[in-house]
């Protein structure tokens, strides 16, 4: 009994993890700004590149669309590109539930990319099991590349993280991570595409 009451608070903490109040956590790193192109839904430049088999990530990455570009889509335009799951948690800031991401026990070695506009987001380097029921990372990829906000939305106040190119919503970020960065990017798999760098393939 005393071991099923056990079982049943750690499912609870971990169902609850992406919902958690970051005690405190470095500042922000700025996103540089940049002029925002207002694109169409079939825009070939929303798309991650196809990459050839057995390139290494940091060649894959500068495949990808430039890191200051920034787009705009209207919510109809976006409403072409996304199924209603997609745009609910990437347009209207929404949560996927815990441990139902297809990415979730990804392992494979490559980038993951913004399921909305193509922008590399994150390395499978930095992807770590932190037992909460969403893929994690414990940094972005590159610099300027994964914006952040104060999310007050649940009463209290956590760090919203969005890509900085299209402005989708990923997840939050908490100062509760592993090194080097001590930091647990918390992320829906609805929001990203993963591009591999084995065989370049797309989940
Ligand atoms: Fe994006």
């Amino acid at each position: 009994m005393r071991r099923l009451i056990a079982i049943a608070a750690l499912s609870l903490l971990t169902l609850t993890a992406c919902e958690n109040n970051p005690a405190s956590r470095p500042a922000a790193t700025p996103v540089e700004a940049t002029s925002t192109r207002a694109l169409s839904a079939d825009d070939p430049s929303l798309e991650p590149p196809a990459l050839e088999k057995g390139v290494g990530i940091q060649s894959a990455l500068t495949q990808f669309v430039d890191a200051k570009d920034r787009v705009s889509l209207t919510p109809d335009e976006w409403k072409k590109r996304l199924d209603e799951k997609e745009f609910y948690i990437l347009r209207e800031e929404g949560t996927e539930r815990a441990f139902t991401g297809d990415l979730l026990d990804n392992k494979d070695t490559g980038i993951y990319a913004c399921a909305a506009c193509g922008a590399p987001l994150f390395s499978s380097e930095t992807k770590y099991e932190s037992g909460t029921g969403w893929p994690s990372f414990y940094t972005p990829i590159q610099e300027g590349r994964v914006g952040e906000e104060t999310d007050r939305k649940l009463g209290m106040a956590r760090t919203e993280v969005h890509c900085a190119r299209c402005g989708g919503h990923l997840g939050h970020v908490f100062p509760d991570g592993p090194d080097p960065t001590g930091l647990r990017y918390c992320i829906n798999s609805v929001s990203l595409d993963f591009v591999s760098t084995e065989d370049g393939g797309k989940k």
